[in-house]
């Protein structure tokens, strides 16, 4: 966090994006190639559209295969991935669950259909994931271990869980992140939406925690048009996530008995379809937007001002999408590089505003969060585009 005196100038900051997005890109566009047409016509021939057919079950095992997670359950989007996940980890109406305040709103947005309130923790600079040294700080000055569990001292509520966010596919240190959980008997659910296709030491993220979630907007890595899944190795959880999200019907070969309060949040076959053709091509993904980071990293090494996120030794990322932080001027100079490089028909974003400053959250429990105010207001996020990579391989 050392700032750099020198600032960067916003139109050769621009004019570097531009190198390596040409001369109009989207943030992240879809890649719908391979056998999508194929696949999604099987189901319109057949009529399987809905939320039974055999691209689910098969999108469900590419998965499983993919992530090295036991158990995968396919959902409508990733975040109702999130509200059943925390669901399963027995988040109940009155807990608090420890989260970045740099996140999607979905996270939070999850945790309070739970009735539950976030307790925001710093994120590092090194991965803008959560701080496992702050949270265990924070712990230790705020909480207290009682026969129930962990509780907030000064608000008197249950902590039950820990959400990180593997913020733009780069994965947060999760062994330290393991140790405070095993310590203070918290359960660990990975929001992994932006980080399908990374790895943490080798294993995928979201198959380090009880539960994890994806993501498969749009705008995602891999896009089902929009849809979720989550990601399990325990296979009584995996057994009641797939109960819940099909509306708690009891298995029986045709009468209609549900035996509690469930959601409709099954992922149609026709998306599933759309998801299995998108899968097939993840590893070139991956490939070509690894590419375009070593791209923006020529582009921007000998510019003052700027540093452009790379990962940790611990982390193979995504890349799902290119940070670049401006360390000297702050949120003016971010402003300045926003309006001129959108001007130009490159689409750059601000982070998202921290959790804690909307109104929804602003009054829930956090440590200091000074790393997550530094850093959004000197983000900016690049066009990202597997296809800026190059084109697809054959
Ligand atoms: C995309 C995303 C989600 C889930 O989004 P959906 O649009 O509901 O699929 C959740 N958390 C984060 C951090 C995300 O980026």
């Amino acid at each position: 966090m050392s700032p750099d005196p020198a600032l960067a100038e916003p139109l050769e900051v621009v004019e570097r994006i531009r190198k390596v997005a040409g001369e109009k890109a989207a943030l992240h566009e879809p890649e719908i190639g391979g056998n999508a047409w194929a696949y999604v016509k099987d189901c319109l021939d057949t009529g399987w559209v809905s939320t039974v057919g055999a691209y689910v079950d098969r999108f469900e095992k590419m998965l499983c295969e993919i992530t090295g997670a036991r158990h995968a359950i396919a959902t409508v989007n990733g975040t109702a991935a999130l509200h059943i996940a925390l669901v399963a980890a027995g988040v109940r109406p009155g807990d608090e669950v420890i989260t970045p305040s740099l996140t999607f709103v979905a996270t939070c947005n999850a945790l309070a259909y739970c009735g539950a309130s976030p307790h925001f923790i710093d994120i590092e600079e090194t991965t803008l994931g959560i701080d496992p040294a702050k949270l265990a700080a924070r712990l230790d000055e705020a909480a207290i271990l009682t026969p129930e569990g962990l509780v907030n001292r000064e608000t008197g509520r249950p902590i039950r869980a820990v959400v990180p966010m593997h913020c733009f596919g780069h994965s947060v240190d999760l062994d330290p992140l393991l140790a405070v959980c095993a310590e203070w008997g918290l359960v660990l659910v990975e929001d992994a939406a932006e980080s399908l296709g990374s790895f943490y030491k080798g294993r995928h993220t979201g198959t380090f925690g009880l539960l994890g979630t994806l993501s498969f907007n749009g705008n995602k890595v891999v896009t089902t048009g929009g849809g979720g899944a989550i990601l399990t190795g325990d296979p009584e959880v995996a057994k009641r996530v797939k109960h819940l999200t099909t509306t708690a019907k009891q298995p029986h070969a045709w009468a209609f008995v549900h035996d509690e309060v469930g959601y409709n949040y099954r992922l149609p076959n026709i998306n599933a379809a759309l998801g299995c053709a998108q899968l097939e091509l993840l590893s070139d993904f991956v490939a070509r937007k690894r590419r375009v980071n070593r791209a923006y990293g020529e582009a921007f090494a000998d510019l003052d001002g700027v540093r452009l996120m790379g990962e940790q030794p611990f982390c193979t990322s995504n890349f799902w999408l290119n940070a670049l932080v401006l360390t000297a001027g702050g949120r003016t100079a971010r402003d300045e590089v926003l309006a001129a490089a959108n001007q130009a028909g490159l689409t750059t974003r601000p982070a998202w505003t921290p959790m804690h400053e909307l109104r929804m959250f602003a009054d829930a429990p956090r440590g200091d969060l000074a790393v997550t105010t530094w850093i959004a207001d000197r983000l900016i996020s690049l066009p990202s585009s597997s296809r800026l990579g190059g084109p697809a391989a054959a």
